[in-house]
This record gives structure tokens, sequence and C-alpha cells, in this order.
């Protein structure tokens, strides 16, 4: 094998660094980057630059947003009374997707997963709870997914919120258990949304 120089030998590990890029993979696209123009090349380390530096989480609901904001936050056409609560940005994309859903998020950030050392003080439920408390939310629907630790993060919200009147519901099964929200198709997520049930 040839020897590789440094910089084509550090390309290559960054890459190999990414979830589901193999040796082989980051091969194959340090070659195209040598490959390309050096214009089109920076465009990626630009795009990188970019989100990283610009990129931070909605100081409301914690969605990702480019301002203090997020989009679904600032926008005067959402129902300011129904808040979905997922675990992920990525499952909230999921959810918009499906065009049926014109309420507020709160994204948490992840799970309550005590095998992981994940306990509820690292996701944003202390910031979830002042907002409910706050008042203007009548319905929060649990979308967390149908895992072990998703069905456990929802239980310790709704003990949490026992106390405050308000309405506590969450998706209907139509998402398979064990299963991401993140992979379930429009039609699913739709089924889900429209046929909640009391928590
Ligand atoms: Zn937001």
């Amino acid at each position: 094998m040839p020897e590789l120089t440094e910089s084509i030998a550090q390309l290559i590990g960054e890459f190999a660094k990414l979830p589901g890029i193999g040796k082989k993979s980051a091969e194959r696209l340090t070659y195209h980057i040598l490959r390309v123009r050096k214009t089109e090349a920076l465009l990626l380390a630009e795009a990188i630059r970019n989100v990283k530096e610009n990129v931070r989480y909605c100081r409301t609901c914690y969605n990702l947003a480019e301002d203090e904001e997020c989009t679904i936050c600032r926008d005067p056409r959402r129902q300011r009374d129904l808040l979905c609560v997922v675990e992920q940005p990525r499952d909230l994309i999921a959810l918009e997707q499906t065009d049926v859903y014109r309420g507020l998020y709160h994204v948490l950030l992840g799970k309550v997963a005590p095998l992981e050392g994940i306990g509820p003080e690292q996701l944003t439920i202390d910031a979830l709870v002042r907002r409910v408390r706050g008042g203007s939310i009548k319905e929060l629907i649990m979308a967390t997914n149908p895992t072990i630790e998703g069905d456990g993060t929802a239980v310790y919200i709704s003990n949490l919120l026992s106390g405050v009147p308000l309405r506590i519901t969450r998706l209907a099964r139509g998402v398979t258990p064990g299963s991401a929200l993140e992979f379930a198709n429009k039609e699913i997520l739709t089924d889900a949304l429209s046929g909640r049930q009391e928590f």
C-alpha cells in the first residue's frame, strides 16, 4: 500500500469517525474530495463551520435554531396551548413532515436512561415543567419513542405534572413498540397523532 500523505491520512481519519462510515468509505470520500475543485470541496468545510457556529438550541423548546427562538416557536399560526414532547430534534422533524400537527413542541434532548447514566436532570425536563406551570398550555402530547426508556421518560414527566390542571395524552400505538419515531412513516405518525389517548 502506497504511503499516505499526512493530510490525506488525517482526512480519512476524520471521515472514519462519522457514524456509519467505515475505513473504505472514508477513503472513498477522501479521494472524492481530492478530485473535486477546491471551491467545491471548501463548501463542505464551510457548511460544517456554519452549523457549528450558527446552530443552537431554541431557548423556549430546545429545537435546533439559528436565532434565539426556532421558526416553529416564532410562527404566529401555531396553536400555542398544545405542546408535543419529543426526545430529539429529528423526532420533531418526523412529526412536522406529517403536516398534521399545528401545536408547539418541547424537545427533551434525550431520554431518561438509568443504565446509561442519564438522569432527568440531564434533559430539559425542568424547562418543560416551568413552561407548563407558566400557564397557557392546555394539552401535553407525549411523543417519546415507544421503547422502555421512552415510555419511562413519559411516565416520569406525567408524574411530575400530576398536580397541574392539564390534559396529558400520548401518541396512539401505531408506532411499533421498540421502534423509533424518526423512522415511522407519515401515515403511521398521522394516525398516532389523531388517535392519541389519555395518558
Ligand atoms: Zn422553539
